[in-house]
């Protein structure tokens, strides 16, 4: 093994191809070398999702239906729910203590938050130590690697510096994680920004082959190509991009055709439809199986959370060690 593996999803309902992409196909791959621990990030969807809690319990299970169908094995990785897990929160509390606040203010994914849920004033203590909670998350492990999407990178710095802050203020407990990033590690949305439910431009992973043709119908490409004899350029248009992606062996084809005025939008646009809706077939195959045995996927949760706390309490104690706040009498 090559070391260990943190990272996290929040349980917002069913995977998107942002997440597939920039995370979940990078997680997949890094369980045969590293030893890996995934987490449903639950306190994290809280930050802004306080509001609406009820579908939570549906949100965590749907998610992880997404993790297992795609090739999460828990053979060999440990999936655990956070607040399952609640050492997390301890270790939150202490690294809170010791970081500046100014490193939270200054944080560009938040701002980002604060002005898309157009939030302002009601941000809560919460959303601003994000960061801390997954620093927590991640170190609690002494991660070594953390693949995510490129959106959370700040974040990793941030695990980092609050990693080395309290290495250098009492013992060197943690180790200093890298970020890990896919090779595709942002996925555009069919509105032609960053993929987010919360913004709703998601296509899932689990989409039925109907909903994919409806949203790639719906996006929008090159505005100059109208008609089929219009001259396209590919370089500006998400509709090629996914090409990229999904249909790599077509491309040079796409691209020719499309600049030379011998492809429509619209037959370009079924094209690729029609090879991603192929593309995740059997991924909708194994999904069924879950969803007829949702007890199965409990079962993985519970006994990966009690796994999972092995580690987090032997981390604990070394670190209230190393602050000396360990007493007994
Ligand atoms: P969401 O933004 O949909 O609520 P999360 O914040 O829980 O999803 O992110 C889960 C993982 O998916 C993270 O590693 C994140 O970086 C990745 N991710 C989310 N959206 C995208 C995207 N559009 N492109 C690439 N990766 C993404």
């Amino acid at each position: 093994m090559k070391g260990v593996i943190f990272s996290g999803m929040r349980p917002t309902g069913k995977l998107h191809l942002g997440n597939y992409f920039g995370a979940l196909d990078n997680w997949i791959k890094l369980q045969e070398e590293y030893r890996c621990f995934f987490g449903v990030v639950d306190w994290h969807a809280l930050t802004t999702g306080f509001e609406s809690t009820e579908m939570m319990k549906e949100n965590i299970i749907e998610m992880v239906i997404d993790w297992l169908s795609a090739g999460i094995d828990p053979e060999k990785s440990t999936l655990l729910i956070q607040s399952h897990v609640p050492e997390h929160a301890e270790l939150h509390l202490l690294l809170s203590m010791i970081t500046p606040l100014s490193w939270l203010e200054r944080n560009p994914v938040v701002k980002e938050q604060v002005r898309d849920l157009d939030l302002k004033e009601n941000m809560g203590y919460g959303l601003l130590g994000y960061p801390v909670l997954m620093a927590a998350d991640i170190l609690i492990y002494n991660a070594n690697a953390v693949p995510v999407g490129e959106d959370q990178s700040p974040h990793i710095e941030l695990t980092r510096e609050i990693g080395r802050r309290f290495n250098s203020l009492y013992h060197n407990v943690f180790v200093i994680p890298e970020l890990k990033l896919s090779p595709t590690p942002k996925i555009l949305g069919t509105d032609g920004r960053k993929m987010s439910k919360s913004l709703k431009n998601n296509i899932n992973i689990s989409d039925s082959p109907e909903i994919i043709k409806t949203k790639i119908m719906s996006m929008i490409t090159d505005p100059e190509k109208i008609r089929l004899t219009d001259k396209g350029h590919p370089e500006i248009c998400v509709v090629f991009d996914y090409h990229r992606i999904f249909n790599k062996k077509e491309l040079p084809k796409i691209e020719q055709k499309c600049r030379n005025a011998q492809l429509g939008c619209v037959a370009c646009k079924n094209h690729l439809a029609a090879i991603l809706s192929k593309s995740l077939q059997s991924f909708r195959e194994k999904r069924k199986y879950y969803e007829n045995n949702r007890q199965l996927v409990w079962d993985v949760l519970n006994k990966g959370s009690q796994e999972a706390r092995k580690v987090t309490q032997t981390t604990l104690v070394e670190v209230k060690k190393a602050m000396r706040i360990d007493y007994v009498q």
